[in-house]
């Protein structure tokens, strides 16, 4: 679609490509290990999809999710998909930690008041994250495929 962000470009770094869908580290400096699972087609909301495509978008999210808990260990996982920016169907799955900047907050939200010592702190996570990413995407490429053959493509 003209002017659609995701159907110009790939959004981030591709870590695995189908024909139904990419899988792409957002490269988000605040919170690395942040990943998108995007389609490869022009459509807004899961309810235009067929229900085996429904089922592999959410197989591949729910995959990144089980890997990132199993190699970066957050507090918590955030699964989004808003899309108001750009209407073209992606999930972000997103890392989180109770000492991050926004926790509990959205990470689109205004940034809380930061207390005392929580700048530092965050930069340590921060860190320790960075160094434990490219685990993360080893793991997650192989699961990728695991998961991922033999299901529907496109
Ligand atoms: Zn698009």
């Amino acid at each position: 679609m003209p002017d659609c962000l995701l159907c110009a470009e790939t959004g981030g770094a591709l870590l695995w490509n189908s024909p139904l869908l990419r899988v792409i580290d957002a490269c988000d400096p605040v919170y690395p290990g942040t990943t998108r699972v995007v389609l490869n087609r022009h459509v807004a909301e899961m309810t235009d999809l067929g229900e085996a495509d429904q089922q592999s978008v959410m197989r591949a999210t729910l995959c990144v999710e089980r890997v990132m808990r199993d190699t970066l260990g957050p507090d918590k996982v955030n699964l989004a998909a808003l899309g108001n920016m750009v209407a073209h169907l992606h999930w972000h799955v997103i890392p989180r930690w109770k000492d991050d900047p926004h926790f509990p907050q959205a990470i689109w939200a205004a940034l809380p008041e930061a207390t005392p010592g929580a700048p530092q702190a965050q930069r340590a996570r921060r860190n320790a994250t960075i160094a434990g990413v490219p685990r993360f995407h080893r793991a997650l490429t192989d699961a990728l495929e695991r998961t991922m053959s033999g299901a529907a493509a496109g």
